[in-house]
């Protein structure tokens, strides 16, 4: 009786993965997404930077593992777009050491156990890479109405280190587009300005209302609507086994000239700074995104992701001073420009890739602003944990793993379930 095999609410990137892995197992899927295209909720204000180094081990392997996929993303979406293909710019990212951070050593364990390649640098060799970078120390990072805003506080960072499986996507929304039209290819299905309003019953899934009145029947629905995470489970009433809820979390992102250095479009890779506490990374036309590392200073900003402020506020103005603080020749802009979007927070800033008490509903949500690049294999994370619940295997009791199969790792997919403890080695901000 059913019209779909899977029901997959949101057409971000995550939920469009999801309808590709899915389809690519058979299954008849539906894709629902309350917006006019896309990858036009949250991910279109990503960043899209792909970087291997997580807090966890299971983090970084699965963010290691992404970064061959966005390497081969023409073979691994097998079908051309006629929009073209969103392209990722492996130009590696550099993180400084700061003593806060431990100097990066244990990170730099994390990829010897992951088997992922980084280069270790001293100041002389950063400054000689980055030359418009200064080791000026300016920790802790403070807001502006602190007198000692923008003071340095005397001491210099010793280095950085680099690593060099990752960079950016060019256009987070097109790479969206790109999985749409393989997932099409396979079979799914996307409908837009769909919005799911009801997810009846309580037990095994039967299927959801879209828009108030149209009945559409399934026997699996996956939640993958974003920021909006909370609310489609709590219309599912599934929250009451979750120790790991989901919040919306309102982020302005900056986007600035880059610093007049000659040899920034040659040299420029992403950049990841807690002593300011700002991370960058280039955009095409010279130009750079300014994103903050989320230092206890700031005021988390929790807000309702139906009624939330999208003018830029002094966040800008103080993301991009912090910014300038790194990078001395950068200037100030007189009008903001950038991205004010949300990130689905979970308590402990690692995502849930789960089922749920409900027979037939699953989640993947609480993408932390830190798992545009895990949409590819957290979309074949999904379909595996999917297609292993449907055929009787009890994830709760027995966890699911998953294979990574280019860097030939496995993952207990317990790491992300939501009824786990809060996660001691998260970095608990967007580093994940
Ligand atoms: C400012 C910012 C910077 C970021 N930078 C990075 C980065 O550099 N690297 C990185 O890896 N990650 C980054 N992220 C995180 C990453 O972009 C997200 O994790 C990812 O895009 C989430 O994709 P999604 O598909 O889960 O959600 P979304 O893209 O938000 O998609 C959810 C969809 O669900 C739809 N929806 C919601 N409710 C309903 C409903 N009731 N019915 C139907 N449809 C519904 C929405 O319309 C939306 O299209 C960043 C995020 C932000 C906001």
């Amino acid at each position: 009786m059913s019209d779909y095999d899977a029901i997959v609410i949101g057409a971000g990137v995550i939920g469009a993965a999801t309808a590709l892995a899915l389809s690519r197992k058979n299954l008849r899927v539906l894709v629902l997404d309350k917006g006019a295209e896309a990858g036009h909720g949250s991910t279109a204000g990503s960043c899209a930077i792909i970087r291997p180094y997580y807090s966890t081990l299971d983090g970084c392997a699965l963010a290691y593992e992404s970064h061959f996929y966005w390497n081969d993303w023409e073979a691994f979406l097998g079908v051309p777009d006629e929009r073209g293909l969103a392209r990722y710019v492996n130009c590696g990212c550099t993180v400084m050491k700061t003593p806060g951070n431990g100097h990066l050593k244990r990170a730099m364990e994390l990829m010897d156990a992951i088997d992922c390649p980084y280069q270790d640098w001293d100041a002389e060799t950063l400054l000689d890479r980055l030359p418009w970078l200064s080791t000026q120390s300016y920790f802790p990072p403070k807001s502006q109405d602190d007198p000692a805003f923008g003071e340095p506080n005397g001491e210099t960072l010793p280095g950085a280190v680099f690593f060099e499986a990752g960079g950016y996507v060019t256009d987070p929304a097109l790479s969206t587009h790109n999985l749409m039209r393989a997932a099409e290819a396979a079979g799914a299905e996307f409908r837009f300005r769909a919005q799911v309003t009801e997810i009846p019953g309580d037990g095994q899934i039967e299927g959801v209302i879209a828009n108030g009145n149209e009945t559409i029947r399934a026997p699996i629905v996956v939640n993958v609507a974003g920021p909006h995470s909370d609310k489609i489970n709590q219309m599912a009433g599934v929250t009451h086994d979750m120790t790991i809820r989901t919040r919306a979390l309102r982020h302005e992102v900056a986007h600035v000239p880059a610093p007049p250095d000659p040899s920034f479009a040659e040299k420029a890779t992403v950049f990841s700074d807690s002593d300011t506490s700002a991370y960058t990374r280039p955009e095409r036309g010279e130009f750079m995104l300014i994103g903050s590392e989320d230092p206890d200073c700031d005021v988390p900003q929790w807000v309702d992701p139906d009624e939330f402020d999208r003018d830029f506020t002094d966040q800008w103005t103080t993301l991009v001073m912090r910014a300038g603080q790194r990078v001395p020749t950068l200037g100030v802009p007189s009008q903001a420009r950038g991205v004010v979007e949300l990130y689905d927070v979970s308590d402990d800033w690692i995502p849930i890739y789960d089922k749920s008490s409900r027979p037939g509903y699953f989640m993947a949500i609480g993408t932390s602003g830190n798992q545009f690049k895990n949409a590819p294999v957290a979309g074949e994370m999904m379909a595996a944990l999917i297609l292993a619940c449907r055929d009787g295997h009890d994830h709760d009791a027995d966890p699911v793993t998953f294979d990574l199969k280019h860097t030939g790792r496995s993952i207990d997919l317990s790491f992300y379930s939501r009824n786990r403890t809060i996660n001691p080695d998260s970095s608990m901000s967007v580093l994940g």
